[in-house]
């Protein structure tokens, strides 16, 4: 897997509501339903992380807490031969989804 790093400020700003149909799911549970999904910013708002695409990842609420409480931690998206992968940490344990 290469780590090649992706330059987030490439992309114009996500539609939001856009996004959350396209992705469709939480990446960490698989949760699917519509009006639970959050849009999270991978570098936060207060770090002037922008609505981007690579910046952008669809999370459920209850994920998305986890998340604001350090029980996940979402890195970034890497380049692999799979394509852009994001890494997340739960519970201590490295992830590729
Ligand atoms: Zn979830
Ligand atoms: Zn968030």
């Amino acid at each position: 897997m290469s780590n090649k790093d992706i330059n987030i400020n490439e992309n114009n700003n996500i539609d939001k509501q856009i996004f959350k149909h396209t992705q469709q799911k939480c990446i960490i549970c698989g949760e699917n339903s519509y009006c639970t999904l959050n849009v999270h910013r991978i570098i936060p708002g207060k770090d002037s992380g922008t609505y981007t695409k690579y910046n952008c990842t669809n999370i459920c609420s209850n994920c998305h807490a986890k998340v604001h409480n350090g029980e996940i931690v979402i890195d970034k998206y890497y380049n692999s031969t799979k394509g852009l992968l994001l890494r997340v940490i739960i519970n201590g344990e490295e992830k590729f989804v």
